[in-house]
């Protein structure tokens, strides 16, 4: 296997087609087949028109809402970074790095293309003068299949060349945070910033900046071709939109279950064909480990922002676990909390010696309750970005919710 120590879209295909990429490269959606079906017809309408204050409030009118925890509607981030003076750039958050997502990965090696497209209808709102693809060099299928085609619609004129760069992430969780993954992007420790400003004010190379996640550009493109009804037609719970769940544990048919956004934790199981034979449901991870674990029996609330976010919870990138009755939730609780503590960028003191600190008490046969609670007091008060202030989540909710464990 050759090192690639920069990849650049010509370097990763030149390996590809050397067959030095390990990867078994899925069937796809390939440029030709995208455009054939449609596909680009909506960025060059656009881009005609420039009517991009349309294309914004058909985003907004879908009610898509990033994936970052807050649930910000996607279109009113543009309006944001187009209030800045340009240059302006665009970088994409494709360290898809929480633990049991996968649903970017999905995405791109099916229809890498309808990703693409959203990129550069998201890029050309903002004028963009560039952008720049985070892409988690674990998927080096997607690395592939990115490089290809970008090559292709480079060759087709739709992107002028070296527009769209691919910049491969190195493993680090917290390159996942859109600060860090500026820094990392312009070729330093990815260290998460403080804010304000905000990188739609100050992000790359001290340029307004635009950050989305890959998932909601696919669903940008699918917006501006089939209309914002795509999502604000679909209604569950009180919930316009749908959303897709990376389910994986003790479920039968693990993998992306695309649901209404107002899905319960009973209606994922089910989706995922239900409990593995010999199971029991009993606790969930519902949107990555900074959701922590909420019990089975919280199983009838529509898992969103609102919802999750009274109980201490929050629906993150949608990462679900599923346990049963032959797991542990101290036991899952602890992995959780030696995760960040591996992944704690060391930054500040909160987070790098608190996570540290919390694993040692979590190890315990009993743990010492008021002792962690003052911890996760501190943690949350305290640490400069999210990884900190969530690493408790885990710790609480496992206190509230299953005491006989600990
Ligand atoms: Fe780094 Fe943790 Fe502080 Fe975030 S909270 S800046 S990950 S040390």
């Amino acid at each position: 296997h050759k090192h690639i120590d920069h990849a650049t879209p010509e370097s990763v295909l030149a390996a590809a087609k050397e067959g030095d990429i390990h990867a078994e490269i899925p069937a796809y959606e390939t440029f030709d087949a995208y455009r054939a079906a449609g596909g680009y017809e909506a960025l060059a309408k656009h881009r005609a028109a420039g009517d991009w204050d349309a294309v914004e409030e058909t985003v907004l009118a879908s009610g898509l809402r990033g994936l970052g925890g807050a649930g910000f509607p996607s279109g009113r981030k543009w309006g944001f970074v187009r209030s800045y003076d340009g240059p302006r750039l665009m970088a994409v958050n494709g360290d898809e790095g929480e633990p049991g997502t996968f649903k970017d990965r999905y995405y791109l090696e099916r229809t890498p293309h309808l990703f693409l497209e959203g990129m550069l209808i998201a890029a050309a709102a903002v004028e963009a003068t560039r952008v720049y693809i985070y892409m988690r060099d674990e998927y080096p299928a997607v690395l592939h299949i990115l490089a290809k085609e970008i090559a292709a619609l480079e060759a087709s004129g739709i992107a002028a060349p070296g527009y769209i760069e691919v910049r491969r992430g190195a493993g680090a969780y917290i390159c996942g945070e859109e600060s860090a993954m500026i820094e990392s992007i312009e070729g330093k420790r990815g260290l998460p910033r403080h804010r304000p400003p905000f990188v739609a004010q100050v992000g790359l190379f001290g340029r307004p900046t635009l950050v989305h996640n890959v998932e909601t550009l696919h669903w940008v493109a699918r917006i501006c071709r089939e209309g914002p009804e795509v999502l604000s037609s679909v209604e569950k719970n009180g919930r316009k939109g749908l959303r897709s769940y990376s389910v994986s544990g003790r479920v039968q048919n693990p993998g992306v279950h695309l649901l209404p956004a107002g899905s319960t934790i009973t209606d994922i199981i089910e989706a995922a064909g239900g409990m593995t034979p010999g199971h029991t449901f009993k606790a969930y991870q519902p949107g990555g480990p900074s959701s922590g674990l909420l019990p089975a029996s919280i199983n009838d609330v529509p898992l969103d922002f609102d919802t999750l976010q009274p109980l201490g919870s929050f629906i993150g990138s949608a990462a679900v676990i599923v346990l049963s009755d032959k797991d542990s939730a101290k036991a899952a609780a602890l992995n959780m909390l030696r995760f960040f503590e591996d992944e704690s960028c060391g930054q500040c003191t909160p987070c790098r010696v608190g996570c540290e600190k919390a694993v040692k008490l979590m190890q315990a046969d009993t743990w010492d309750q008021p002792l962690l609670e003052d911890l996760c007091q501190a943690m949350a008060d305290a640490s400069i970005c999210g990884l900190g202030q969530a690493a408790p989540n885990p710790i609480r909710l496992t206190i509230k919710h299953f005491p006989d464990e600990i």
